[in-house]
């Protein structure tokens, strides 16, 4: 036999429950019709934060902060997924010649595993704009040189 009293729900109208236990569990019931599992800053009322309608801005403000709800997994620091390369070993990238060698080196790096997909992408995508800019420059440097060289033209037939 038990000293301690039981849950007042299960005794409902007991003589020898006086003073109702804290609640160990929330009591609130979720869309899948399981009783909620969390037992840790539950209300007087006995609802953990997410569910406490008293509580409703908190809950909000932590799910903000990424502090997600019952067994979801948290929003981890993704900083130790990525496989990354030592600065001192990233191939230098100032010219055309860099830039296809970088795209190689990006190539094999990924292929031998040394770095994840994601960095891969995102190297491969900065290799591209260094080499549209690149272009871009290039190009406006022949147009205003043609530009120079049709206006002494023009001059020179005066
Ligand atoms: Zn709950």
């Amino acid at each position: 036999m038990s000293h301690q009293p039981d849950p007042p729900r299960l005794r409902a109208g007991s003589p020898l429950v006086d003073v109702p236990p804290a609640p160990s569990r929330c009591r609130a019931v979720k869309t899948d019709g399981a009783q909620c599992e969390l037992t840790t800053a539950l209300s007087a009322e006995g609802f953990c934060l997410w569910h406490d309608p008293l509580r409703t801005p908190e809950a909000q403000a932590a799910r903000a902060r990424g502090n997600l709800q019952g067994n979801a997994s948290p929003t981890r620091g993704k900083a130790g997924s990525y496989r990354t390369v030592p600065d001192a070993e990233m191939p230098p990238l100032e010219d055309m010649d860099h830039a296809v060698a970088a795209s190689a080196w990006v190539f094999r790096m990924t292929g031998n595993g040394t770095i994840d997909p994601v960095t891969s992408r995102e190297l491969n995508r900065s290799i591209g704009t260094f080499k549209d800019a690149l272009s871009k420059r290039d190009l406006l440097r022949r147009i205003r040189e043609l530009e120079r060289q049709l206006k002494a033209y023009a001059t020179a037939r005066r």
